[in-house]
């Protein structure tokens, strides 16, 4: 087993991080920006590195002042967490030659996984169900147009690299087609450096329904469930909830063993995510994560499996300690994403942390690097805070993140907390009748609302 592991990341999940590696007795090292200074990861990892100024092209993205900070520290392997460096080909393979244990899958597996073209050929060969669309890249906007009539718009135009809904553009008619694609096409190269787009039918009202996957690299995988994150708002997930409500046990079962078996025949190691869109009743494969999710918690509340204590496991070298027929999914878990910014315009809102109280009481986690006094950089993505709870069903579960939002204070800065307790209050997501369209709908609706009063 390792004895130090470094942590290439900030914020909450490099604490949630720090914590797994104390409950198994690991030293851990979390390096960090000059704006990261004062982080709360930063105070409670067994050893502190700078590694450069705020930007964090010269710190969380500087290959070799992390593996510099790995070396003098002496550690023997490296968490990339989740973002910057974590789906980073280049990285894991510098990590691995530099004689570092990757904690995570092979550079293979995310290189494969990484460009969505590769990932989505993979595992149509492995028996995922695909969304109609491209066999692969398309290179010309001609090409593309006549693809598009034969699978009907509207299209939608990806980019391969994409990530975070960049480099996205629905094309709704033949004629707005051209324009379209050169945007989607301008915008992945802006943001990815590779302008290469594909195509899929554009599906109208499906949800977004992701299945967390675990493997040892040795053949055996397991699923665990699913996590429905349909509610979002500019492709950007709002709240997650498991089990999904759409879902019945046969359903679940079904795709949850698809995603374990396309796991285990790739030799996969790690934690991975098959995500899909689900519309009626049908699967359509869109993506595979090959790292952990902001929203593992909600996992981890109904199977009492620690997602990360397993990565640290598997990629040791351990074998996975249990079988799917072991895993129980207990209960219901719902996590609300709490961000710095507007709950209005969404405006971001750095800045000082004038007052913090979080909430608790039973089925109520909040994981957070946020103190007193804290100042949100405004350097980096606006998540402070993300509010999971877990309760015996779905309507108890409600009940508790609504009590449990009453009671968390966050003051000097924005948050969305007014968001979300908005959110609660529509009896159509009480009901669990919402699709990944359905707040934006609602954000809509509240803004025409607005312009009627005004007038
Ligand atoms: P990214 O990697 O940028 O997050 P994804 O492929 O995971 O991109 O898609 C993000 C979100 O975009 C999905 O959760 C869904 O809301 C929407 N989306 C993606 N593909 C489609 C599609 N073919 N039809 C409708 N919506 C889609």
């Amino acid at each position: 087993m390792f004895k130090k592991i470094l942590i290439a990341n900030r914020g909450e999940i490099a604490l949630r991080i720090v914590r797994a590696c104390r409950e198994m007795g690991i030293e851990s090292v979390v390096v960090h920006s000059t704006a990261d200074e004062n982080g709360m990861a930063v105070r409670m990892a067994d050893e502190s590195v700078c590694i450069g100024p705020a930007p964090s092209r010269q710190s969380y993205l500087n290959i070799p002042a992390i593996l510099t900070a790995a070396a003098v520290t002496g550690a023997d392997a490296i968490h990339p967490g989740i973002g910057f460096l974590s789906e980073n080909v280049e990285f894991c393979r510098m990590v691995e030659e530099h004689g570092f244990t990757f904690i995570g899958p092979t550079s293979e597996h995310i290189a494969k996984m990484g460009d969505k073209a590769v990932a989505k050929d993979t595992v149509r060969e492995l028996g995922l169900p695909l969304i109609p669309g491209s066999p692969g890249i398309v290179k010309t906007s001609d090409e593309g147009l006549s693809l598009a009539k034969e699978i009907g718009f509207p299209v939608l135009i990806k980019a391969v690299a994409g990530g975070g809904g960049k480099g996205m553009k629905v094309a709704r008619s033949a004629d707005e087609f051209k324009s379209c694609f050169d945007m989607a096409s301008n915008e992945a190269k802006a943001a990815f450096g590779n302008g290469d787009v594909y195509m899929e039918k554009y599906l109208g009202n499906p949800r977004h329904i992701e299945i967390q996957v675990l493997a040892d690299g040795q053949g055996n995988a397991v699923h665990l469930g699913e996590r429905d994150c349909s509610i979002q708002r500019r492709h950007q997930k709002v709240i997650e909830e498991c089990q999904s409500p759409a879902l019945n046990d046969a359903q679940r079962k079904q795709i949850g063993e698809l995603a374990a078996d396309c796991a285990a025949k790739m030799g996969y190691r790690g934690v991975g995510t098959m995500e899909f869109l689900y519309e009626d009743g049908k699967f359509y494969f869109l993506e595979m994560n090959t790292r952990l999710q902001v929203e593992h918690p909600i996992t981890e509340m109904i199977t009492g499996i620690d997602l990360v204590r397993e990565q640290i496991l598997v990629a040791a070298g351990g074998k996975l300690p249990f079988k799917q027929e072991d895993i129980v999914f207990d209960g219901h878990a719902f996590e609300c994403r709490i961000n710095a910014e507007h709950p209005e315009t969404f405006i971001p809102s750095p800045g000082k942390i004038t007052r913090y109280h979080a909430p608790g009481g039973l089925g109520v986690r909040v994981d957070s690097a946020i103190y007193d006094g804290y100042a949100v950089p405004p350097t980096y993505d606006s998540l402070v805070a993300k509010l999971i709870v877990h309760a015996k069903t779905r309507e108890e579960g409600l009940m508790r993140v609504e009590r449990a939002l009453d009671e968390c204070v966050i003051e000097g800065i924005n948050t969305n907390i007014a968001l979300h307790q908005r959110i609660l209050q529509e009896p159509e997501f009480r009901e669990g009748n919402f699709t990944i369209h359905w707040l934006e709908n609602l954000l809509e609706k509240q803004e025409e609302e607005k312009r009627r009063v005004a007038s």
